[in-house]
């Protein structure tokens, strides 16, 4: 295929004619209409693929087709003057953060779409906010300029206010909403403008020095701004702006580079995907001004063998290191990982050590991938993004290196599922698949869970939203053939103690012939919220054997995931083994291990219980006249009101409100403001539920 040999060809180009970019942006501004436009203008797609009508090149799950947004982080590599653009797709929707969070780890930079009229989304904040903890530089694309209340400059001045950044205007637009017809360039002083009944999908433009007089003012006005801005960030160049000598062009575009990847400065640009205007001078800015791995120079990481902080340089010289952040399980292929290559080179059919498993593993082939098309290759080189086969035991957020010079790169954190599902399959021969068939897709995903309840003989699978459960049910059904009845979602609620307590257990048999024998005592703790579980084993002088403490703390662990309430994992608590006793001959692991969950349950029930459940930030905009019954709504709903904001012809009301509150309200939000409302949710953290619905909810059980 012609668009295979242009990336085979071109592949062993500098290390600084690449940009490993991410597109980030709020659910239905534009990502994947604007993706598509970049692939059309590189060359890469030779149809502009329509998201409207499902043809899409990068959403390419059949569910995305069907429900037009974007799930799983695809990649994609393509030229644009010279330069190899690898660009990883990244989800919109909150209830895959994992994808967001997993490929913000890997990507160099990034270009944040939004839309004109909606300005910054909640979900935009999320994300920068996101991005920032992981340092990428970025630059803006104001989208859906053609659209009825596009606001160019309110959008920017959100950026400045509510995301905290410090954007400069690139372009200025020519027209607006449906006269919207083209873009100033700030920095060159050159119109370029699109004609309406163009046939070319917008790769024929005017470009002139001549700037139509209705901008003529705010293009003045926003150049001196511009270069005001740049020069702030370098002291020479401040010098020569306060002392009035010419600044070059070339000058400001250097020092622009400098700022962006220094996060001083986030350049803005604007325009609209969908009528073809305004999107080739992002492309040339994502060479201009976002990093390659040249700039970024190296990468940090932790010696397992001495701790000590180490680091290595980005280039194909270095011993090599890479980091696999994405799992993808191809029925054709088997299991994908997707890898960063920092240093090094990589040849397929080569040894690799997972230093994070401390495992060899071989790999039989490397792939170059673009959405759901791949292409082998033999060699892969620092700076590229490419996919593995053949590793078995490597998982999200391993680091794979040379194993002479071990290296642990930082891991990715992914957030604790909020809501379960309870999935039974129809019949026996789905019985069988079940638990493959859940463990291949948790192998994909890491906030993803799967459990097993043996009381009710159930599965219970955990995730991130009713929409992240929703699309692995129907991918277990379509692309794995089972059959499967699903429960109603029910909240992921934790068990915790408040309290210290002492107690033991034991567990006795010795009723003629070979009995049992098992007997400890444990102290147990509170550790903060988050704390996780710590195990500590202070047994002295042999009142325990030393082979039956791993069997107690196994038969600890084993309560504390059944729950001793009602049935939710029990978390954030220390066990400290102290005393017990043994029997020479009735004595075994077994008998250790249930001592050691009795122990734990009866340690529980005298601490006392209580109940976490999910807290989520939900973020209601709402026509002004409805502000008062939406709040009302959230107050009945146990919810925390944290402020309120007025938009142009909206409000926002921000809020916490317990997960357990929130079943259908897409729907309520929908009925109690005549269809005007809309609202945006993500968890936040994890509270104590209160002690009434503890009672009801304990006598319900019984
Ligand atoms: P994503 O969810 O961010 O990937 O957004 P999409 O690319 O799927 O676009 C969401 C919707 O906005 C689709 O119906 C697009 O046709 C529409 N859209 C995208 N770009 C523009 C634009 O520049 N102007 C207008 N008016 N609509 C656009």
């Amino acid at each position: 295929m012609a668009q295979q040999s242009i990336i085979t060809k071109n592949r062993d180009v500098a290390l600084d004619k690449i940009r490993n970019i991410g597109i980030i942006a709020h659910i239905d501004s534009g990502k994947t209409t604007t993706t598509e436009r970049f692939l059309f203008y590189t060359g890469k797609s030779y149809k502009i693929g329509d998201i409207d009508e499902g043809t899409t090149q990068m959403d390419w799950m059949v569910q995305e087709k069907e429900r037009g947004i974007t799930i799983v982080a695809a990649t994609t590599t393509t030229f644009w003057k010279g330069v190899r653009i690898n660009i990883i797709d990244t989800p919109g929707h909150v209830d895959f953060t994992a994808e967001v969070e997993r490929s913000l780890r890997v990507l160099d930079g990034g270009v944040v779409i939004f839309d004109a009229e909606e300005g910054v989304q909640s979900q935009s904040e999320t994300v920068w906010h996101q991005a920032d903890k992981y340092k990428v530089p970025r630059l803006c694309f104001i989208n859906k300029m053609d659209k009825l209340g596009a606001n160019f400059e309110g959008t920017v001045g959100e950026i400045e206010e509510r995301l905290g950044a410090n954007p400069v205007v690139m372009v200025y637009p020519i027209g607006k909403e449906k006269e919207f017809r083209g873009i100033v360039d700030l920095l060159t002083l050159k119109a370029f403008i699109w004609d309406k009944n163009d046939q070319s999908q917008g790769t024929k433009y005017e470009e002139t020095d001549k700037i139509p007089d209705d901008v003529k003012d705010k293009v003045t006005h926003f150049r001196a701004k511009l270069v005001e801005r740049i020069a702030e960030t370098d002291d020479a160049l401040l010098d020569k702006y306060l002392n009035g000598k010419k600044i070059t062009v070339n000058e400001l575009k250097k020092t622009l580079r400098k700022a962006t990847i220094a996060y001083k400065l986030v350049p803005v640009f604007c325009g609209t995907s969908l009528r073809n205007m305004g999107v080739q001078p992002v492309l040339d800015a994502v060479v201009d001004y976002l990093p390659s791995p040249a700039d970024l120079q190296q990468v940090k990481g932790i010696n397992p063998k001495t701790n000590a902080e180490e680091i290595r340089k980005l280039t194909n010289e270095e011993k090599f290191t890479a980091f696999a952040f994405k799992i993808q399980l191809d029925p054709h292929v088997g299991k994908l990982i997707y890898t960063r290559i920092y240093s090094g080179t990589l040849e397929s059919g080569s040894y690799i050590y997972n230093i994070s498993k401390d495992k060899q593993e071989r790999v039989s082939r490397i792939l170059l991938m673009h959405a759901n098309q791949r292409e082998d290759i033999d060699k892969a080189y620092a700076g590229e993004i490419v996919a593995l086969v053949g590793p078995k035991e490597t998982k999200t957020g391993d680091t794979l290196a040379d194993p002479n010079y071990p290296i642990i790169l930082e891991k990715i954190t992914f957030p604790e599922p909020v809501i379960s599902l309870a999935i039974e399959p129809k019949t026996k021969a789905d019985q069988e698949k079940l638990s493959y068939t859940l463990q291949r897709l948790a192998e994909e995903d890491p906030t993803f869970k799967v459990k097993m309840n043996h009381e009710t003989n159930q599965t219970i699978m955990s995730g991130m939203g009713e929409l992240h459960l929703e699309i692995l049910v129907d991918r277990m059904k379509r692309e794995m053939g089972m059959n499967v009845n699903v429960g109603k979602p029910q909240v992921a609620y934790k068990e915790t103690i408040k309290k210290t307590a002492d107690a033991e257990g034991k567990y006795i048999k010795q009723t003629g012939g070979h009995g049992q024998y098992g007997h400890c005592v444990i102290k147990i703790e509170p550790l903060p919220h988050g704390g996780g579980f710590k195990f500590i084993n202070k047994i002295k002088g042999g009142t325990i054997p030393s082979e039956f403490i791993n069997p107690i703390e196994k038969g600890v662990i084993e309560a504390m995931e059944k729950g001793v309430l009602l049935g939710f994992p029990l978390v954030d608590l220390q066990v400290t083994l102290y005393d017990g006793s043994y029997h020479d001959v009735d004595s075994s692991d077994i008998a250790f291990k249930i001592a050691g969950s009795m122990a734990l349950q009866n340690a529980a029930k005298i601490a006392g219980l209580t109940l976490l459940e999910p807290i989520m930030k939900l973020e209601v905009t709402v026509p002004e006249e409805f502000m008062g019954v939406a709040i009302g709504d959230i107050s009945s709903k146990r919810g925390k009101i944290l402020g309120t904001e007025k938009r142009t012809r909206v409000v926002v009301i921000k809020s916490y409100v317990p997960l357990a509150e929130l079943s259908g309200y897409a729907t309520i939000i929908r009925s109690l403001t005549e269809g005007r409302g809309f609202f945006y949710m993500e968890p936040s953290h994890y509270e104590e539920v209160p002690q009434q619905l503890i009672k009801n909810m304990v006598e319900k059980n019984k």
